[in-house]
């Protein structure tokens, strides 16, 4: 064995081929056969296609894709492909979804597909001056803007609005153009800032400033997906369980503490099906909880009330950057198969499902922990995942799950344990 210590100044790493890297890879740390057999596995993305899509692919890694059953969305019957490795997210959004089936589903909008591009302009001895030498210039930006994205255009999209704010940053006033642009079915990062970066030199000689950056706001306000839902209160188990729930809310609203949990849960549900169809979960997931605490708290992303019949209301309202082209969606086969089951033919159709989505995930979380809590729910699948994670395989993982549940104790080394007396017997 080679006593040089290993470097991971690779030079040409990205030149070599898959099987190269992780041979490189292996090398460098030691890895056993199965776990470099175990990398080398293409699962059901084409290995070159993985290599095209991001750099330096050695591997790929598969997530389970389940799907929600029971969703009611604006009057349509839409089954929901989730791509998560959490037990109880998929099932959370069914018991949701069945529980207000009957009484109409979920209620869904969108308030637009406009994305926001930010120009970031310093040195401006005038700034209030500036912001208003921009703004004369609306009808020139929305041409600049538009020659770089005919195709956008055409499609009904392009400069919808500019804004221009002066705002005061630790070192100096800046101004900050927004570009307001209708994305259409894109996520839109690369068609906004094909824009920002179009305009930057023509904003420059309009003031004398200097521009620095020029890239799309993640907090995209203007994108806000929307549901709404009623569980009838009897079905879900009286005033109790619908108070119980509202007041979980109110203590979300009243805590970041539990706000961020409260939203996760959410994030659960949201963040599997923007995955499962290619779509960028960090664009999302930034903006949300950017959205949560536009107030200056860090909010609850969903509202619970009592409807007037004594029903529970649920809404939601979040920015919802997804798209049917662009990115991985069009290129990632998976994806396109699960977006095929969803049967969208716009991005806003997608953001609307996925509100709804994440309003049946935060229905679930709530009404567990505002009852029985949630480790029973969790539990079957936790305690096959920790029968699994003992050792168990083919049916000792049913048998051990249930001694581990019948036993009060779901814990890997009573899962050990108790595998090996499963063994013996
Ligand atoms: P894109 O540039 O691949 O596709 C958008 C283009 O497709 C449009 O500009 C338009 O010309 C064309 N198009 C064809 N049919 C269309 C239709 N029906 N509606 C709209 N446009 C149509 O993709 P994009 O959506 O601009 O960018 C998405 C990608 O950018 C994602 O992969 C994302 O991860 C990445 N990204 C994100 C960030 C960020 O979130 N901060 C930053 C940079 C890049």
């Amino acid at each position: 064995m080679s006593n040089t210590t290993p470097t991971s100044r690779i030079s040409g790493f990205h030149k070599l081929t898959i099987q190269e890297r992780l041979n490189k890879v292996a090398e460098f740390c030691h890895l056993d056969d199965e776990s470099r057999q175990q990398l080398a596995r293409p699962g059901n993305l084409d290995p070159e296609l993985a290599d095209r899509l991001i750099e330096n692919t050695i591997g790929t890694l598969s997530i389970p894709v389940g799907i929600a059953t029971n969703m009611k969305i604006d009057q349509d019957d839409v089954l929901i492909p989730m791509a998560t490795e959490e037990s109880s997210v998929v099932a959370a959004v069914c018991n949701a979804a069945r529980q207000c089936y009957d009484n109409g589903g979920f209620t869904t909008s969108m308030s637009g597909s406009l994305m926001i591009a930010q120009v970031q302009l310093v040195g401006a001895q005038d700034p209030s001056a500036c912001r208003l030498k921009i703004l004369e210039k609306k009808a020139e930006i929305k041409a600049l803007c538009n020659a770089c994205d005919p195709l956008l255009v055409q499609l009904g999209g392009g400069l919808h609005d500019i804004d221009v704010r002066v705002i005061h940053a630790v070192s100096e006033p800046m101004v900050v153009v927004h570009l307001i642009v209708d994305v259409r079915d894109a996520m839109g990062a690369n068609a906004v800032n094909s824009m920002a970066e179009a305009l930057a030199p023509h904003i420059e000689s309009w003031t004398g400033g200097r521009v620095y950056l020029r890239i799309l706001s993640n907090l995209a306000d203007q994108r806000l997906a929307r549901a709404r839902a009623t569980w009838s209160c009897d079905a879900i188990g009286g005033p109790e369980v619908r108070d119980g729930i509202i007041s979980a809310f109110h203590f979300a609203e009243a805590d970041p503490y539990r706000a961020t949990t409260h939203n996760k849960g959410i994030m659960n549900g949201v963040t599997a099906v923007v995955l499962a169809t290619g779509n960028d979960t960090r664009a999302v997931e930034s903006g949300a909880h950017a959205y949560a605490s536009l107030t200056g708290t860090y909010r609850s992303l969903t509202q619970w009330e009592i409807a007037e019949n004594g029903d529970l209301a649920g809404s939601i309202e979040i920015p919802m950057a997804v798209g049917l082209i662009g990115g991985a969606t069009k290129l990632h086969p998976t994806a396109r198969a699960c977006l095929e089951i969803l049967g969208v033919t716009t991005a806003d159709r997608l953001a609307q499902i996925i509100a709804a989505v994440g309003l049946a995930q935060n229905f679930s979380a709530l009404k567990a922990l505002a009852t029985t809590g949630i480790q029973k729910g969790h539990m079957t699948l936790h305690s096959q995942n920790i029968a699994m994670m003992a050792g168990a395989v083919g049916s000792e993982i049913d048998r051990l799950a249930q001694r581990l549940i019948d036993r009060q104790a779901v814990r890997l080394d009573v899962a050990e344990q108790e595998l090996e007396l499963l063994r013996k017997q």
